[in-house]
């Protein structure tokens, strides 16, 4: 058999963009801001994770210039042997620094961070307690560790007891879960998650790639939030996201760093963040550091919006974080509102099954700190019009 047969096969992208619904790859012609230029059109931005909208900052744009010209455009190697920068081991302390933490470790991307610390961490006879609605990297991380894979319904505390309380106590425990998660925007039961944890001698690692520079008075993220950072022993974040550029990391021990910097191989075996991005990320930690009003202003904007909804009549699930999920139902009436809404300025990304629960296909919508009460106001119009 042909191994490119199911190449030839797959023809769903190509009727969805003949019935006029297909939603992926728009092109945008400008920065990524509150408002960009989207196939042509002036469109709010409402599909984002620039939550603290530092991408298009002109300190960040400069900081990261400054970066290429003094180390150039790439590291041509892996930090282990000619890729680490004076740069990366700056952020590095300044991370660890900022999350109180021992050390960082950082990785080329959040997805390549996940991977590069679960494989590390956990072997064959270790086990992983995961959310099911935990990131894709966390799947695919906890299956290149070869560790058996112990997945929970969404936030049931019951179901993860009882599966802990099923274990065999003498094996490496692993409890891997979303701070914020990523589609509907709800947080992790962090406090219930600890005490489990504590109880059956589990470890206990969150990836915040969601929840740092929104949650917690100084945006250090989920942890900050509940007041339990001592007690979370691997924070992971991406720079994807509200650090406004491309690489993750890991917050952890001095010993569990080291150890995963001696035998990752996702770590090990690919080349370091590139010179541009480690300066952009760590211009981002300090505009954080200096402002951290852009946390509150990012949340206000999301509580706009909620109320926003609310007074239009649409109902949006509840969530804590900058993210506000609209669920419409089937995945083909979600790609249908989905142009609508961009028909009419506004850009959001369509979630859809498998992704969440057949039925289930939603809208999810998120916000910056740099959206402007008129920018929201023009897609709640929108919002009006297409859903109302
Ligand atoms: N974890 C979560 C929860 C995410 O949402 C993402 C990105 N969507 C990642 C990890 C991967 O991060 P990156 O984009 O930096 O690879």
């Amino acid at each position: 058999m042909d191994i490119f047969e199911k190449c030839a096969g797959f023809t769903a992208a190509e009727e969805a963009r003949q019935a006029g619904l297909y939603p992926y790859f728009h092109q945008i012609a400008t920065k990524q801001h509150s408002e960009v230029i989207m196939d042509g059109h002036r469109t709010i931005m409402l599909g984002s994770n620039n939550y603290l909208g530092l991408t298009s900052d002109e300190r960040v744009i400069e900081a990261a210039r400054e970066g290429l010209r003094k180390f150039g455009a790439g590291c041509s190697g892996s930090r282990f042997l000619n890729g680490t920068l004076t740069l990366h081991v700056q952020l590095e302390e300044e991370l660890a620094d900022f999350f109180g933490k021992e050390d960082v470790v950082t990785f080329s991307t959040g997805f390549q961070a996940n991977l590069g610390i679960i494989s590390a961490l956990c072997g064959m006879h270790d086990l992983i307690f995961m959310d099911r609605r935990d990131h894709a990297s966390i799947f695919d991380a906890a299956r290149l560790s070869f560790a058996r894979q112990v997945k929970y319904d969404h936030n049931d505390m019951d179901d993860l007891k009882s599966k802990l309380a099923a274990a065999d106590p003498r094996k490496g425990k692993l409890i891997v879960v979303d701070g914020v998660f990523s589609m509907e925007g709800d947080l992790a039961d962090l406090p219930a998650i600890v005490k489990l944890a504590k109880q059956y001698g589990a470890r206990v690692m969150v990836d915040d790639s969601h929840g740092v520079g929104t949650m917690g008075e100084h945006g250090r993220g989920v942890a900050e939030y509940f007041g339990l950072e001592k007690e979370v022993d691997v924070l992971m974040g991406t720079f994807s996201k509200s650090f406004a550029s491309l690489g993750g990391f890991m917050a952890t021990t001095h010993q569990v760093a080291e150890y995963v910097r001696h035998v990752s191989r996702p770590f090990i075996f690919s080349a370091s963040m590139p010179p541009g991005n480690v300066a952009a990320a760590l211009e981002a930690l300090h505009i954080l550091k200096a402002e951290p009003e852009r946390v509150k202003r990012v949340n206000d904007n999301a509580a706009y919006m909620r109320r926003g909804f609310e007074s239009l009549g649409i109902r949006a699930g509840e969530s804590m974080a900058p993210i506000i999920p609209i669920v419409i139902g089937t995945n083909e009436a979600t790609f249908k509102v989905t142009r609508d809404l961009l028909e009419a300025g506004v850009y959001v990304n369509p979630v859809v099954s498998p992704a969440v629960e057949e039925g289930g296909s939603l809208l999810r919508t998120s916000y910056m700190a740099t959206h402007t009460r008129d920018q929201l106001d023009f897609a709640l119009e929108a919002f009006g019009r297409v859903l109302g």
